[in-house]
């Protein structure tokens, strides 16, 4: 078992394992991720849909519509939010890095929706900050989703 690449939640019941490295971390400023984490940001990262693979409590995981393009999955039990399931990237899904048992293992290349900051809130790094979507942003064929 790779320790670097397994999660889980606060109350214990749900425990998650990533079967492949993690890809394109990044901090997300948006209101959303404030509401669902109850923290100035979150920090997402992704991987294949297939490689998130819930080991324990897969039952407990609960998920609600976040918006109008995505769902986000969390712990039934004690409310930790998991994941972000993006309509227009169905090939990938976004977790939460701070989930992570050793969350020092994936480091935020940027930032995103960093018009939507808190104020006193900023972070000690030279990241590209985006004010909202990167323009590369996969499956977003030039158009930008409302939020
Ligand atoms: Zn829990
Ligand atoms: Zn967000």
């Amino acid at each position: 078992m790779n320790a670097a690449r397994q999660g889980g939640c606060a109350c214990g019941a749900v425990r998650y394992e990533l079967k492949s490295a993690p890809f394109d971390a990044g901090w997300c400023h948006c209101r959303i991720c404030r509401l669902t984490s109850g923290a100035p940001a979150m920090v997402f990262a992704s991987v294949p849909a297939g490689d998130l693979v819930f080991t324990a409590g897969a039952d407990k995981v609960r998920r609600f519509k976040s918006s109008d393009f995505g769902h986000r999955l969390f712990c039934g039990e004690c409310g930790t939010p998991f994941a972000m399931q993006v309509d227009h990237q169905p090939e990938t899904i976004d977790f939460s890095v701070a989930t992570l048992d050793e969350p020092d293992t994936v480091e935020p290349g940027f930032h995103i929706f960093y018009a939507s900051k808190v104020a006193w809130f900023e972070t000690a790094d030279e990241l590209p900050r985006h004010a909202e979507f990167r323009r590369d942003t996969r499956g977003l064929g030039g158009t930008k989703p409302t939020h």
